[in-house]
Parts: structure tokens; C-alpha cells; sequence
């Protein structure tokens, strides 16, 4: 079995294939493992979505993570502060109190917050035009390049083997009675048959797709991060110790405590639907401006370091999950718009139970990609 990227997917599925007993699993991975978008996520755990399929993978995931370091023996900077929307439109309020609804009875302890609560909970907002919260107390943020570390480690203790700095550049396959079946792939360090491959390729997926043969709908797009140098808490008037992940909802800018600083990010206009993940000496003004409008208290802190990175966009901002239809043994777990970092504990456990002819503890077939030809669209809402 060949998994192609080892970000926190192709790492999670890779454990989770060697969990099953799979045999001969071959991670490749172009760079070093978690070097990919993983690395450049803001870490941010969640199960506030719209979608009664994320929630459920965001559930389970949490759960391993809050299990981390008991079961991978790594400490993973979990923060369980929870993670708080600013909502400044009476519409969205009302689309979040339904989701609220719905996560509820899907067993979470979220909930919608008047403007007062928010001021009491994240007294460095502005809360001018906003109309109400939501919040989830078991949410938080974790280091990411740390989890995949505690996959990778794992994966390779039962018997993985992990090839780095290797690329995968062609498939092979034959004609099968329906339709082709992938038998192998090249590599830069060489040729490895297999019957099932399963492309965790992250914002680059649509090129594997292509070199399969395989539409995968996935874009790049560039979004950026800076983490300030540590801050005066009493300054500042914040509590780094309960400060939740907040995010205002209708710019997308966030911020949350990074160690003895913050860490902040927002989208800007000048973000490339491209490869380019450079830092854009632009964004920081734009941040700045966030800042100013909606957590001015947070105005004075100094920039320390920063970077770019790429979400994994499809059409609807849902993710892709299933086997190909035009090309058997060809699997996909990608596409997840921004938010598959937290997703990946249990996207690896059911991409390897469908591989393994297991039942996955959630039925994601409505994340199969036929969807865009037959069902149409199926949108995530709370994104970021
Ligand atoms: C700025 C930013 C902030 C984010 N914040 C969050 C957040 O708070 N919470 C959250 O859940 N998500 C967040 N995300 C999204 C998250 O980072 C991704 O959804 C997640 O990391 C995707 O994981 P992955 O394993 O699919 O992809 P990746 O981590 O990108 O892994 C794919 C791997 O495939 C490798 N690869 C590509 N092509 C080939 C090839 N041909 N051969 C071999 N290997 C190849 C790449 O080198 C890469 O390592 C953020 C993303 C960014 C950019």
C-alpha cells in the first residue's frame, strides 16, 4: 500500500492502515514529514461545523488528541481554552444557533453566547456590531508538526516504512473489468507496486489526480500567520491561561495565545489561488487593521515571526474522501479547505478502514467526489 504525503494524513493513515495489520506500507513523502501545509496550520482544534459528518470526525479526533501523549508518548501542546465565534450578523447568528442545535444533539457542549458573555469571555474584543457568540469549551489548539511526529513514530514501530525526500511522479495501472486498477507508482527513488494508493497529498492532490488520471477538484490558496513576541498579560488585560481560540467570523481573523505570545491570522485579498507560499509584505497592514477594529487592546504587540501556507480548497469547502470511480485502488483523503488539520486523527482511521474492508464509525460517502456530478454541492459553513 502506497500512501502518497505525509502531512497528518497520510501519517494517520499510515498508523492506522499498520493498526489494521495492512502489510507492506509505504509512505512517501517529497520533503520531510509534516513539512507540508500541516506544519503551517494554526493548530486550531474544533468541533463547531455545520456538517454532521465534521462534526463527528472532529469529535473523534479530539478525543485522540486529548489521549495524545498517553497513547503516542508525545506532548502535543494541547490548550483545551475552547474556541469562540464572533457573529456581527443577525442571519449568521441564526445559521450558528441552528448548527449550535445540532451539535448539541450530537452530544457537544457548544453554545450561543450573548454579546455580554463574549465580553466577558474574550474581554479584549471590540464588540461593536456584534451580535452574538458561539462556543465550544472543549475546543482549543495543539502543535501540529508535533502529531504527525507521534504518527510517523508509531507508524514506523509497526513496521511502516517511510521514504522521504521522494516523489511521486507517474502512476501505472490496468484494465480492470469496470474500470482501470491502479498496480504501481513511480518515484523519484524508484518504481513500488501496489494495488491500493491512497493520495494525502494536501493542496497539491489535484496534481496527483492529474497524474492519475483522477479528477480531484482541490486549489491552492495562500494564507498567513504571524506570532508575536511575548506578551504583558496584565498590560494587555488578558489571561493567556483562559484566552479561547476567537475568531470573527465574518473577516476570518483569529488570534490565540501562542506560548507566552499570540498568534494571529486573517485572509487578505492579495491571497493567490497558486503554489506561491511566500510571505507578502503586504499582509501585516491588513492584519493590523483586524486588529485595530475588532481587538484593539491587542494593537501594541510585536510582530517575532511569521509564515505562509496553503489551504486545500474544493468547490463546496467540504473534503474529498473515498475511492476513485475512474480508477480502482486509487483512494483520496484531501480538499480539506482549511481545515484538515484537526480532522486528521480520524480521517486516517476511516480512509484505512474503507481500504481494509472495515466499517468506518461514520458513513462519509456523501464526501465521495462523485458528489459534484450527482448530489451537487455539499457545504461547510463554519469556515475560516
Ligand atoms: C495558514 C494556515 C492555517 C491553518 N490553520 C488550521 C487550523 O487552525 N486548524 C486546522 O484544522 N487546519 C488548519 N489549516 C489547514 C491544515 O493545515 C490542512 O488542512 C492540513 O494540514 C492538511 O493536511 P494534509 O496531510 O492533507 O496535507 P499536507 O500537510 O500539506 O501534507 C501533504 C504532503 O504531501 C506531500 N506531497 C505533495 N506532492 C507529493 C508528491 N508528488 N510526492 C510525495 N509527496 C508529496 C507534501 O510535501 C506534503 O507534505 C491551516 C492551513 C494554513 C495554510
Amino acid at each position: 500500500m502506497v500512501i502518497i504525503g505525509a502531512g497528518v494524513m497520510g501519517a494517520s493513515i499510515a498508523y492506522h492502515l499498520a493498526k489494521h495489520g495492512a502489510k507492506d506500507i509505504v509512505l512517501v513523502e517529497r520533503n520531510v514529514p509534516g513539512s507540508g501545509s500541516t506544519s503551517k496550520a494554526a493548530g486550531g482544534v474544533r468541533c463547531q461545523f455545520s456538517d454532521e459528518v465534521n462534526i463527528a470526525l472532529a469529535t473523534r479526533s479530539l478525543e485522540v488528541l486529548r489521549n495524545f501523549e498517553t497513547e503516542f508518548g508525545v506532548d502535543i501542546d494541547l490548550v483545551s481554552n475552547g474556541y469562540l465565534f464572533l457573529l456581527d450578523s443577525v442571519a449568521d447568528a441564526e445559521t450558528f444557533a441552528a448548527n449550535v442545535a445540532l451539535q448539541q444533539r450530537m452530544g457537544l457542549d457548544s453554545r450561543m453566547l450573548t454579546v455580554a458573555e463574549v465580553a466577558e469571555l474574550a474581554p479584549y474584543i471590540d464588540t461593536e456590531g456584534i451580535v452574538a457568540g458561539a462556543f465550544n469549551p472543549g475546543d482549543g489548539h495543539c502543535t501540529p508538526e508535533a502529531v504527525v511526529s507521534g504518527y510517523v513514530s508509531a507508524a514506523r514501530g509497526l513496521g511502516v516504512q517511510v521514504l522521504k525526500n521522494c516523489e511521486v511522479t507517474e502512476f501505472e495501472s490496468t484494465e480492470g473489468a469496470d474500470s482501470r486498477r491502479v498496480t504501481a507508482v513511480t518515484t523519484s527513488k524508484g518504481r513500488i507496486e501496489s494495488a491500493q494508493i491512497v493520495c494525502a497529498a494536501g493542496a497539491w492532490s489535484g496534481l496527483i489526480g492529474e497524474a492519475a488520471g483522477v479528477d480531484l477538484p482541490v486549489r491552492p490558496l495562500r494564507r498567513e500567520i504571524m506570532v508575536s513576541e511575548p506578551v504583558d498579560e496584565a498590560a494587555l488585560g488578558i489571561d493567556l491561561a483562559r484566552m479561547p481560540f476567537t475568531i470573527d467570523f465574518s473577516t476570518s481573523f483569529y488570534v490565540h495565545p501562542e506560548g507566552p505570545g499570540l498568534l494571529f491570522g486573517c485572509p487578505d485579498e492579495a491571497d493567490v489561488w497558486d503554489f506561491d507560499d511566500k510571505r507578502n509584505p503586504d499582509w501585516l497592514p491588513t492584519l493590523a487593521e483586524l486588529i485595530e477594529t475588532r481587538a484593539p487592546a491587542l494593537g501594541n504587540v510585536e510582530a517575532k515571526r511569521g509564515w505562509a501556507g496553503l489551504y486545500e480548497m474544493t468547490p463546496d469547502h467540504n473534503a474529498l474522501i473515498g475511492e476513485a470511480e475512474e480508477l480502482s485502488g486509487f483512494f483520496y483523503a484531501c480538499g480539506f479547505s482549511g481545515h484538515g488539520f484537526l480532522m486528521g486523527p480520524a480521517v486516517g482511521e476511516v480512509v484505512a478502514d474503507l481500504m481494509t474492508g472495515h466499517q468506518p464509525f461514520v458513513d462519509v460517502s456523501g464526501l465521495d467526489k462523485r458528489r459534484f456530478a450527482t448530489s451537487g454541492l455539499r457545504k461547510e459553513l463554519n469556515i475560516v
